[in-house]
Protein backbone atom coordinates (compact mmCIF):
# COMPACT_ATOMS: atom_id res chain seq x y z
CA UNK A 1 0.00 0.00 0.00
CA UNK A 2 1.06 3.46 -0.60
CA UNK A 3 0.03 7.12 0.26
CA UNK A 4 1.37 10.12 -1.66
CA UNK A 5 -0.77 12.42 0.47
CA UNK A 6 -0.05 13.07 4.05
CA UNK A 7 0.57 16.29 6.66
CA UNK A 8 2.52 17.36 10.12
CA UNK A 9 1.42 19.11 12.54
CA UNK A 10 3.42 22.54 10.66
CA UNK A 11 0.00 23.45 9.22
CA UNK A 12 -1.31 23.64 12.72
CA UNK A 13 -4.28 21.11 12.05
CA UNK A 14 -2.84 17.99 12.16
CA UNK A 15 -0.87 15.96 14.55
CA UNK A 16 2.69 14.48 14.85
CA UNK A 17 5.88 15.15 12.89
CA UNK A 18 7.40 13.01 9.81
CA UNK A 19 9.06 10.33 12.03
CA UNK A 20 5.37 9.38 13.43
CA UNK A 21 3.88 9.03 10.45
CA UNK A 22 7.24 6.74 8.86
CA UNK A 23 6.40 4.60 12.19
CA UNK A 24 3.01 3.64 11.65
CA UNK A 25 3.66 3.56 7.59
CA UNK A 26 5.77 0.87 8.84
CA UNK A 27 3.46 -0.77 11.16
CA UNK A 28 0.89 -1.44 8.64
CA UNK A 29 3.09 -2.77 5.80
CA UNK A 30 3.02 0.74 3.75
CA UNK A 31 5.89 1.01 0.53
CA UNK A 32 5.73 4.71 0.57
CA UNK A 33 5.16 7.57 2.33
CA UNK A 34 4.63 10.79 0.25
CA UNK A 35 4.86 13.72 2.61
CA UNK A 36 3.21 16.72 1.07
CA UNK A 37 2.04 19.10 4.30
CA UNK A 38 0.47 22.55 3.29
CA UNK A 39 3.18 24.31 1.78
CA UNK A 40 5.50 27.15 3.47
CA UNK A 41 4.08 30.40 1.25
CA UNK A 42 7.17 33.26 1.08
CA UNK A 43 5.10 36.18 2.20
CA UNK A 44 3.22 33.63 4.78
CA UNK A 45 -0.50 33.79 3.32
CA UNK A 46 -2.94 31.75 4.40
CA UNK A 47 -0.51 31.06 7.94
CA UNK A 48 -3.52 29.66 9.79
CA UNK A 49 -3.56 26.45 7.44
CA UNK A 50 0.25 25.62 6.84
CA UNK A 51 3.80 25.92 8.29
CA UNK A 52 5.54 29.08 8.32
CA UNK A 53 8.07 29.74 5.37
CA UNK A 54 10.68 29.63 8.53
CA UNK A 55 9.51 26.13 9.28
CA UNK A 56 10.55 25.32 5.65
CA UNK A 57 14.23 24.03 6.54
CA UNK A 58 13.27 22.02 10.11
CA UNK A 59 10.44 20.29 7.35
CA UNK A 60 12.68 19.25 5.10
CA UNK A 61 15.36 18.50 8.03
CA UNK A 62 12.70 16.18 9.52
CA UNK A 63 11.70 14.15 6.06
CA UNK A 64 15.70 13.85 5.69
CA UNK A 65 15.42 12.24 9.39
CA UNK A 66 13.09 9.89 9.05
CA UNK A 67 14.38 8.15 5.60
CA UNK A 68 17.71 7.68 7.44
CA UNK A 69 16.02 6.14 10.37
CA UNK A 70 13.44 4.27 8.37
CA UNK A 71 15.74 2.70 5.07
CA UNK A 72 12.97 0.25 4.40
CA UNK A 73 10.25 2.81 3.55
CA UNK A 74 10.60 4.76 0.58
CA UNK A 75 10.07 8.27 2.16
CA UNK A 76 9.13 11.13 -0.16
CA UNK A 77 9.80 14.99 0.02
CA UNK A 78 6.39 16.80 -1.19
CA UNK A 79 4.40 19.69 -0.73
CA UNK A 80 0.80 20.45 -1.21
CA UNK A 81 0.45 24.08 -2.96
CA UNK A 82 -2.19 26.40 -4.04
CA UNK A 83 -1.08 27.50 -7.37
CA UNK A 84 -0.92 31.56 -7.97
CA UNK A 85 1.65 33.31 -10.59
CA UNK A 86 3.11 34.76 -8.43
CA UNK A 87 4.57 31.61 -6.49
CA UNK A 88 5.38 29.99 -9.35
CA UNK A 89 9.22 30.45 -9.80
CA UNK A 90 8.78 29.73 -5.78
CA UNK A 91 7.44 26.28 -6.54
CA UNK A 92 10.15 25.69 -9.04
CA UNK A 93 13.27 27.26 -8.09
CA UNK A 94 13.56 26.87 -4.71
CA UNK A 95 11.42 23.66 -3.98
CA UNK A 96 11.40 21.40 -7.12
CA UNK A 97 15.12 23.36 -7.89
CA UNK A 98 17.36 24.33 -4.95
CA UNK A 99 15.57 21.77 -1.87
CA UNK A 100 15.23 19.33 -4.44
CA UNK A 101 11.45 18.01 -3.71
CA UNK A 102 10.35 14.89 -5.58
CA UNK A 103 6.87 16.35 -6.05
CA UNK A 104 4.37 19.04 -5.43
CA UNK A 105 0.80 18.22 -5.12
CA UNK A 106 -2.13 20.84 -6.34
CA UNK A 107 -4.53 21.70 -3.33
CA UNK A 108 -6.81 24.33 -4.70
CA UNK A 109 -8.07 25.43 -0.96
CA UNK A 110 -8.99 29.33 -2.12
CA UNK A 111 -10.12 30.53 -5.25
CA UNK A 112 -10.35 33.61 -6.70
CA UNK A 113 -13.66 35.86 -6.83
CA UNK A 114 -14.80 39.38 -7.36
CA UNK A 115 -11.49 40.59 -6.01
CA UNK A 116 -11.08 37.93 -3.56
CA UNK A 117 -10.16 34.62 -2.24
CA UNK A 118 -12.64 32.28 -0.84
CA UNK A 119 -12.44 29.12 0.85
CA UNK A 120 -12.96 26.05 -1.61
CA UNK A 121 -14.36 24.02 1.58
CA UNK A 122 -16.97 26.57 3.09
CA UNK A 123 -17.90 28.99 0.20
CA UNK A 124 -18.81 27.32 -3.02
CA UNK A 125 -22.37 27.73 -2.62
CA UNK A 126 -23.20 29.29 -6.14
CA UNK A 127 -23.21 28.23 -9.58
CA UNK A 128 -21.07 31.50 -10.05
CA UNK A 129 -18.44 30.54 -7.71
CA UNK A 130 -18.38 26.88 -8.89
CA UNK A 131 -17.09 28.01 -12.32
CA UNK A 132 -14.77 30.70 -10.54
CA UNK A 133 -13.22 27.39 -8.38
CA UNK A 134 -13.63 25.65 -11.61
CA UNK A 135 -11.35 27.87 -14.12
CA UNK A 136 -8.70 28.65 -11.49
CA UNK A 137 -8.21 25.25 -10.76
CA UNK A 138 -8.07 24.26 -14.53
CA UNK A 139 -5.48 27.42 -14.77
CA UNK A 140 -3.27 25.85 -11.79
CA UNK A 141 -3.55 22.27 -12.80
CA UNK A 142 -2.00 23.98 -16.51
CA UNK A 143 1.30 25.31 -14.73
CA UNK A 144 2.60 22.13 -15.10
CA UNK A 145 4.64 21.88 -11.85
CA UNK A 146 2.04 19.43 -10.02
CA UNK A 147 2.07 15.88 -10.29
CA UNK A 148 -1.39 15.23 -9.19
CA UNK A 149 -4.17 16.93 -8.10
CA UNK A 150 -5.70 16.22 -4.96
CA UNK A 151 -9.43 16.34 -4.48
CA UNK A 152 -10.61 17.95 -7.64
CA UNK A 153 -13.71 17.30 -6.03
CA UNK A 154 -13.40 18.75 -3.18
CA UNK A 155 -16.80 21.51 -4.61
CA UNK A 156 -19.10 18.57 -2.73
CA UNK A 157 -18.40 20.07 0.18
CA UNK A 158 -20.20 23.61 0.02
CA UNK A 159 -21.85 23.27 -3.22
CA UNK A 160 -24.56 20.38 -1.75
CA UNK A 161 -26.34 19.34 -4.88
CA UNK A 162 -25.75 17.37 -8.03
CA UNK A 163 -27.32 19.50 -11.23
CA UNK A 164 -26.03 20.97 -14.18
CA UNK A 165 -23.42 23.64 -12.82
CA UNK A 166 -21.26 20.13 -11.13
CA UNK A 167 -21.74 18.69 -14.66
CA UNK A 168 -20.42 21.18 -16.34
CA UNK A 169 -17.93 21.74 -13.74
CA UNK A 170 -16.72 18.00 -14.02
CA UNK A 171 -16.91 17.44 -17.23
CA UNK A 172 -14.15 21.00 -17.76
CA UNK A 173 -11.74 19.73 -14.72
CA UNK A 174 -12.09 16.17 -16.27
CA UNK A 175 -11.26 17.19 -20.09
CA UNK A 176 -8.28 19.10 -18.82
CA UNK A 177 -6.96 16.31 -16.96
CA UNK A 178 -7.48 14.45 -19.58
CA UNK A 179 -5.45 16.88 -22.14
CA UNK A 180 -2.53 17.41 -19.48
CA UNK A 181 -2.01 13.83 -18.66
CA UNK A 182 -2.73 15.53 -14.97
CA UNK A 183 -3.57 12.57 -12.29
CA UNK A 184 -6.50 13.39 -9.98
CA UNK A 185 -6.33 12.07 -6.43
CA UNK A 186 -9.76 9.58 -5.01
CA UNK A 187 -9.25 11.67 -1.57
CA UNK A 188 -9.40 8.53 1.48
CA UNK A 189 -10.00 11.21 4.52
CA UNK A 190 -12.86 12.77 2.49
CA UNK A 191 -14.04 9.08 2.20
CA UNK A 192 -13.89 8.27 6.00
CA UNK A 193 -14.20 11.79 7.48
CA UNK A 194 -16.67 14.63 5.15
CA UNK A 195 -19.93 13.22 5.38
CA UNK A 196 -22.35 15.63 4.76
CA UNK A 197 -26.30 16.23 5.18
CA UNK A 198 -27.52 18.12 2.18
CA UNK A 199 -31.31 18.68 0.30
CA UNK A 200 -30.84 15.23 -1.89
CA UNK A 201 -29.78 12.96 1.45
CA UNK A 202 -26.67 12.06 3.61
CA UNK A 203 -23.41 11.32 1.13
CA UNK A 204 -20.03 11.54 1.39
CA UNK A 205 -18.76 15.56 -0.01
CA UNK A 206 -16.41 14.13 -1.70
CA UNK A 207 -15.34 11.77 -3.24
CA UNK A 208 -18.32 12.78 -5.03
CA UNK A 209 -20.01 9.19 -6.49
CA UNK A 210 -20.92 11.19 -9.91
CA UNK A 211 -17.86 12.70 -10.61
CA UNK A 212 -15.95 9.56 -10.82
CA UNK A 213 -18.96 8.25 -12.58
CA UNK A 214 -18.50 10.31 -14.96
CA UNK A 215 -14.72 10.47 -14.80
CA UNK A 216 -14.99 6.98 -16.48
CA UNK A 217 -15.43 8.55 -19.74
CA UNK A 218 -12.08 9.98 -19.72
CA UNK A 219 -8.73 9.10 -20.63
CA UNK A 220 -7.40 9.73 -16.94
CA UNK A 221 -5.83 8.17 -14.03
CA UNK A 222 -6.25 7.97 -10.70
CA UNK A 223 -4.41 7.86 -7.30
CA UNK A 224 -6.04 6.83 -4.15
CA UNK A 225 -4.45 8.59 -0.90
CA UNK A 226 -5.25 8.86 2.81
CA UNK A 227 -4.47 12.75 2.98
CA UNK A 228 -3.85 12.09 6.87
CA UNK A 229 -3.79 14.42 9.35
CA UNK A 230 -2.71 12.26 12.08
CA UNK A 231 -0.37 9.24 12.70
CA UNK A 232 -3.04 6.58 12.76
CA UNK A 233 -4.65 7.98 9.89
CA UNK A 234 -1.03 7.10 7.60
CA UNK A 235 -3.79 4.64 5.58
CA UNK A 236 -7.19 6.51 5.87
CA UNK A 237 -9.96 5.31 3.47
CA UNK A 238 -6.71 3.67 1.04
CA UNK A 239 -7.75 -0.09 1.04
CA UNK A 240 -11.83 1.32 0.75
CA UNK A 241 -10.88 4.12 -1.82
CA UNK A 242 -9.12 1.12 -3.77
CA UNK A 243 -12.08 -0.46 -3.84
CA UNK A 244 -14.34 2.09 -4.93
CA UNK A 245 -11.80 2.82 -7.97
CA UNK A 246 -12.16 -0.91 -8.81
CA UNK A 247 -15.47 -0.88 -8.69
CA UNK A 248 -16.08 2.20 -10.55
CA UNK A 249 -13.61 1.04 -13.73
CA UNK A 250 -10.88 3.78 -12.79
CA UNK A 251 -7.52 3.51 -14.09
CA UNK A 252 -4.62 3.63 -11.04
CA UNK A 253 -1.69 5.94 -12.12
CA UNK A 254 1.69 4.45 -12.45
CA UNK A 255 3.79 6.71 -9.33
CA UNK A 256 6.89 4.17 -9.13
CA UNK A 257 9.37 7.00 -10.61
CA UNK A 258 7.57 9.97 -9.41
CA UNK A 259 10.77 11.07 -7.26
CA UNK A 260 12.58 11.01 -10.43
CA UNK A 261 10.12 11.58 -13.27
CA UNK A 262 8.82 14.93 -12.56
CA UNK A 263 11.73 16.78 -11.04
CA UNK A 264 13.68 15.81 -13.21
CA UNK A 265 11.94 17.19 -16.43
CA UNK A 266 11.64 20.50 -14.47
CA UNK A 267 15.16 20.83 -13.31
CA UNK A 268 15.78 21.12 -16.98
CA UNK A 269 14.05 23.73 -17.68
CA UNK A 270 15.71 25.85 -15.21
ZN1 LIG B 1 -5.10 19.95 5.72
ZN1 LIG C 1 -3.86 17.55 2.06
Amino acid sequence: MRNYHTHTFRCKHADGDVIDYAREAQKRGLSVLGMTDHTALPDDKWLGMRMAYSELVDYIEAIEQAQAEFPDLEILKGMECEWMPEYHAYFRDELLGEHEFDYLILGCHFFPYKGEWLSSHYQLTDADRLRSYTDFLITSMESGLFAFTAHPDLFGLSYLCWDENTVAASRDILSAAEELGMILEFNGYGLSKRIIDTPQGVRVAYPWQPFWEMAVDYDISVVVNSDSHSPEGVAFGVAEGMEKVKELGLKLADLDHLNRSIPVILKNEL
